[in-house]
């Protein structure tokens, strides 16, 4: 198929997120400790994952689930004595501070958004998290200056796989579904959003199996139309 857009998710399918992950996490243990925290590293991180998963269990599916000063701000909250404010930000901020310093764009990411826009594609961003954070990513990639349109699932208020993230990339594109390729590594929230829409798809750096993964309901999952060992192949599916 020959497509006008490619939607390109953007955590660990534009760069792998994980070393980014750990690289945060480390850094925001060591700013809490470097500041006098008494807890070591096992303690801190058991306090991190139980706010990490009480914010995503009373506000999932919103950016806000994936926001970690809001993680920070409940373990700080949560430490002997008056609430440190300024420690719960420098957390956060040392989080992301060394995230960034670790991202690194998967091979060919560059170059195969340069490719399509050259053959005149449009090229759009679509990801679930807050607009501050992945305008710092989309920066620290490079993968800016060859973006048509950014759209993040705080701005539009619901998360991916539901529709709006997608509807309101074309819409900015001014393409419709049928013009549009999706890529992600996420079956659920890129696959099986996209195809819900009429979107061709495209699964890269998913799991093997691609009707499970990612939490979600194997049997209700929708399976990729492409699935790519690099995402320089991206280009011999759109073009
Ligand atoms: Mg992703």
């Amino acid at each position: 198929m020959t497509v006008d857009a490619v939607l390109f998710d953007l955590d660990d399918t534009l760069y792998p997120y994980d070393p980014c992950n750990e690289a945060g996490r480390r850094a925001a243990f060591e700013t809490y400790r470097d500041r006098g925290g008494g807890l070591d590293a096992d303690a801190f991180e058991a306090r991190r994952a139980r706010a990490r998963a009480a914010t995503k269990r009373e506000v999932p599916a919103t950016a806000s689930s994936h926001n970690r000063h809001i993680y920070y701000a409940r373990v700080v909250a949560d430490l002997p004595g008056p609430f440190d404010a300024g420690l719960a930000r420098a957390l956060g901020d040392a989080y992301w501070d060394a995230y960034l310093d670790e991202m690194r764009p998967f091979d060919d990411a560059l170059d195969t958004l340069a490719t399509l826009r050259e053959a005149n594609v449009d090229v759009a961003v679509v990801t679930n998290l807050t607009t501050r954070v992945q305008l710092r990513k989309l920066a620290r990639l490079g993968v800016d200056r060859h973006l048509d349109a950014l759209v993040t699932s705080e701005e539009v208020g619901r998360e991916k796989p539901a529709a709006p993230v997608f509807t309101t990339a074309l819409a900015r594109l001014d393409r419709t579904p049928s013009e549009a390729l999706v890529v992600g590594n996420s079956p659920r929230n890129d696959i099986e959003g996209g195809n819900a829409l009429g979107m061709e798809t495209a699964l890269f750096n998913g799991p093997a199996d691609a009707t499970g993964g990612a939490g979600g309901d194997p049997a209700g999952l929708r399976t990729p139309d492409h699935r790519l060992d690099s995402l320089a192949a991206v280009t011999e599916v759109a073009l």
